[in-house]
């Protein structure tokens, strides 16, 4: 993260604002990707609905539904998610520009199903990441038919930063992680690559959950390809903190910075983008892993990152509170969703 980054988040911080957005830009996805969480039952944390249940909205009515999001939660950064976002590429031919003009860093997180337009290229804030599960021949099976053919030629115009869920089954072969480094590194499309490790539900049992010992493993094997394949974008310090990942939602900087709503654009989903209840003590988010370390960063001796973040989030509820009170006392009704927003954290 750059120093300018930092400090423009920590001002959203101290405003009582959480500085990045993430969207579920739709319901729909034409993968079926076994440990998908965005279609567990639990991913919504509301009894008997699903992602695929939530209304949507195509067209122009999505168009500005996010740009409405935007404009009330003023974030610094979004993500789109899905679904696939892609589902919505027309849609996204305006949103995208109209995002970029706006100033706003947006990251679009897709299985590249359909073609990348070469016009996204003109838009500097904008970073593709496109979900890589593995190697061709398990990637294939698993992400059918955003295949590893169908994903070179949809990538064909762009450059793009790829990134792949480790896997218990992708640790049972030495030399894997390395393969796919390799692979994706000698690739002109490729920006970066990225690595996060498969996150379970508290319970779970899902064939994907790595053990103590293939956990410690991919750790070790991520420090030592990050010093050998320079396109393995990821701090040796953000790699560390996967040995001890954030004890529950309420230690994690990035649930805390980070809000999620779905495809609805109502419902938010909580703790993080994983909803449910997922098991943070074996949590791989790599974005999770990157706040977690800059929140370690000593910034002087006794003092870390993470504690002036914990005073300006009681300073932000204070400035939240104060402006709720003003409000109150203006008789104006905020919107529903900011009302239970301001409630969340007062
Ligand atoms: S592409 Fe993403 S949203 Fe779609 S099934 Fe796979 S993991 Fe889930
Ligand atoms: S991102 Fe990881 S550590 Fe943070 S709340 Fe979610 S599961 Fe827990």
């Amino acid at each position: 993260m750059k120093t300018s980054e930092v400090l423009h988040a920590w001002g959203a911080i101290l405003a009582g604002r959480r500085p990045s957005l993430s969207i579920e830009l739709t319901r729909e996805c034409p993968l079926r990707c076994p440990g998908c969480y965005a279609y567990e039952d639990a991913h919504l944390g509301t009894a008997g609905i699903t992602l695929r249940q939530l209304s949507d909205s195509k067209g122009s009515a999505l168009v500005q539904g996010v740009l409405r999001v935007v404009e009330e939660r003023r974030p610094l950064h979004l993500s789109l998610v899905g679904g696939d976002p892609l589902v919505r590429y027309r849609e996204l031919l305006e949103l995208l520009p109209e995002l970029d003009r706006r100033g706003i860093h947006v990251q679009l997180v897709t299985s590249a199903f359909r073609e990348i337009p070469a016009e996204w290229n003109a838009l500097s804030r904008l970073n593709i990441v496109v979900s890589v599960d593995g190697l061709q021949p398990e990637h294939d099976v698993r992400r059918k038919p955003a295949t590893y053919e169908r994903i070179l030629k949809c990538i064909a115009h762009s450059r793009v930063s790829v990134h792949c869920t480790i896997t218990s089954q992708m640790m049972h072969r030495e030399g894997y992680l390395e393969e796919f480094v390799k692979f994706w590194s000698l690739r002109k499309e490729t920006k970066r690559i990225w690595f996060s490790i498969f996150t379970p539900q508290k319970g779970a049992v899902d064939p994907e959950i790595l053990t103590v010992q293939e956990r410690t493993r991919a750790i070790a094997e991520l420090l030592r390809l990050r010093e050998v394949y320079p396109l393995l974008d990821m701090y040796a310090s953000a790699i560390k903190e996967f040995e001890h990942p954030p004890a529950s939602p309420r230690d994690c900087i990035f649930a805390s910075t980070t809000t999620t709503i779905s495809a609805d654009l109502k419902t938010r989903v909580t703790p993080c983008q994983f909803g449910g209840d997922p098991n943070c003590s074996q949590c791989g988010c790599i974005a999770s892993m990157g706040l977690a370390a800059v929140g370690h960063h000593q910034l002087l001796p006794g003092i870390t990152t993470g504690q002036i973040f914990t005073v300006s989030q009681l300073i932000g509820r204070s400035v939240n509170a104060l402006r709720s009170f003003g409000q109150s006392n203006e008789a104006v009704v905020e919107p529903e969703v900011e009302v239970e927003e301001e409630t969340r954290v007062a």
